[in-house]
């Protein structure tokens, strides 16, 4: 496919287990664009914390660690245990250690601290600027891309994702309860949008995307319609 017309920046912001992620690897792959999902690197500094021994509410010794670990996102590398990209702490290979529960429960707290995001966005900046790119997280097209030409805010109902995210963790072979589970969700719903600094949201000219009963296939077919059909000069200014 010609990218001649295309946005250069397409970011997809969203609440938890909404698809967002999956949506945003998929259409990037078609695209052929790097896909930079920023909760990545929130769950990486939450899981570098948890292995330090640093209290979430600890937040001077987060914002430090912030400014100090090193992580990287890096595509594969003929990798086969389906994973879509690699995390890398300090060098090591931590893509599946992010996704572990005991990181669910601390990473929405960390993510409050307005330094350690300020510090995030930075990193999240020199990335999107080069273009050609699916970023996804929670404000991307509010704070840290807002100038991206296409912006998308993907959800569904909190009960369907907590379903989405128990089949997923029992394919991985986990038994947790879908009642825990859509706790979790709600839980992080809350501290993610009720923040103060960045709250999660949609950017006012998002374009809204319900995943609720639908398939990847049926809401991936829909974007790549916005996006075929994307005209610059029909992007709203603010
Ligand atoms: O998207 P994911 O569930 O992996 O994100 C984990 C957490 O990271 C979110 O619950 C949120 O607290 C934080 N996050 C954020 N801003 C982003 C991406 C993620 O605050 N841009």
């Amino acid at each position: 496919m010609s990218t001649d017309n295309l946005p250069d920046i397409i970011t997809i912001d969203g609440p938890a287990a909404s698809g967002k992620s999956t949506i945003g690897l998929l259409l990037a792959q078609r695209l052929d664009y790097l896909c930079l999902d920023t909760g990545s690197m929130y769950r990486a500094l939450a899981l570098a914390a948890i292995r330090q021994g640093i209290r979430p509410e600890n937040e001077e010794a987060i914002v430090d660690l912030a400014h100090a670990c090193d992580l990287d996102i890096v595509p594969l590398a003929g990798e086969t245990d389906g994973r879509q990209y690699t995390v890398l702490l300090e060098g090591e290979d931590v893509t599946w250690d992010i996704r572990l529960p005991e990181v669910d429960a601390t990473v929405s707290q960390v993510s409050t601290y307005p330094e350690v995001r300020m510090e995030m966005v930075r990193r999240q900046r020199i990335v999107g600027q080069r273009g050609k790119v699916v970023m996804i997280g929670r404000d991307i097209g509010t704070v840290v891309m807002p100038e991206a030409p296409l912006k998308l805010y993907v959800t569904a109902t909190p009960e369907e994702r907590a379903r989405r995210r128990l089949l997923d963790r029992r394919k991985q072979g986990h038994d947790d309860s879908f009642e825990v589970i859509l706790a979790d969700v709600m839980r992080r719903d809350h501290i993610d949008g009720s923040r103060t600094h960045s709250p999660m949201r949609p950017a006012v000219d998002a374009i809204i995307i319900d995943t609720t009963g639908r398939s990847v296939e049926e809401v991936l077919e829909e974007i790549m319609n916005l996006i075929t059909g994307f005209r610059p000069e029909e992007t709203i200014v603010e």
